[in-house]
């Protein structure tokens, strides 16, 4: 079995990433990319982690889609949750990322009924139009450590891209490393919003006519994933 460097080097720049954007809190939450057809790479835990905001290539380990290590790391074994991102890989041979993260902001939303709406539009249209797609909301705020459990989620999630875990977290499946990190900033962006205009008071959904606008557009976006990638890449180094 061979471990794809690159790859672990871009789930530990993901991990890295969100935790600075406060995605991620200490050392919950984690990143994965398919390493193969049934292997993954998943950040590890254990006490040799130093949390997300210091992830690095090495603290990123190969594992089968059952969470079980095939690599020896002293100190790290994959998460509890890494079942998630290994059903996400066996049921949907599309997704190639599955990040899993503790957002404020949507975490906050889903505990308080806030509904994630269209509530701007040239502010940021990529993160509005999430929100026109619909992103469905998982009921249970337990931490998902078995298949079964796994699978009552995915029953909710179906093929979205997306999944809020009510009073626990965010789901995101993507094609590739970059693109499922960006959709976790746009999806913390709409969160943080819809928080915000939820405490001015009754904040209107822009109007239908817009968000009809808005979708005869769809796919002729300025902001591509490798571009906000690299914009959030150098603002980490740099930063
Ligand atoms: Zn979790």
């Amino acid at each position: 079995m061979k471990k794809n460097a690159s790859l672990a080097r871009k789930v530990a720049l993901s991990c890295r990433i969100l935790a600075k954007l406060g995605l991620f809190k200490e050392t919950t939450g984690h990143v994965s990319a398919r390493n193969d057809t049934d292997r993954m790479l998943i950040r590890g835990r254990g006490p040799a982690e130093s949390g997300l905001l210091f992830t690095m290539p090495g603290d990123i380990i190969l594992a089968d889609f059952a969470g079980k290590s095939l690599e020896r790391k002293a100190g790290l074994k994959p998460p509890n949750e890494a079942v998630i991102h290994g059903e996400i890989y066996k049921a949907r041979p599309e997704v190639t990322c599955v990040v899993h993260a503790h957002p404020p902001s949507v975490v906050l939303c889903s505990m308080a009924g806030i509904e994630l709406r269209p509530i701007f539009g040239g502010y940021d249209p990529h993160s509005m139009r999430l929100s026109l797609k619909g992103i469905p909301v998982f009921q249970s705020s337990l931490t998902l450590n078995t298949r079964e459990q796994v699978h009552a989620m995915q029953n909710v999630m179906g093929d979205s891209d997306i999944c809020v875990l009510r009073g626990h977290g965010l789901i995101v499946a993507g094609s590739s490393v970059e693109q499922a990190t960006v959709t976790a900033i746009k999806v913390d962006t709409l969160a943080k919003m819809n928080l915000q205009a939820a405490s001015l008071g009754k904040v209107p959904s822009i109007s239908d006519e817009d968000i009809n606008e808005f979708q005869t557009r769809t796919g002729r976006g300025n902001s591509s994933a490798e571009g906000l990638w690299r914009y959030y890449s150098e603002w980490l180094m740099k930063g």
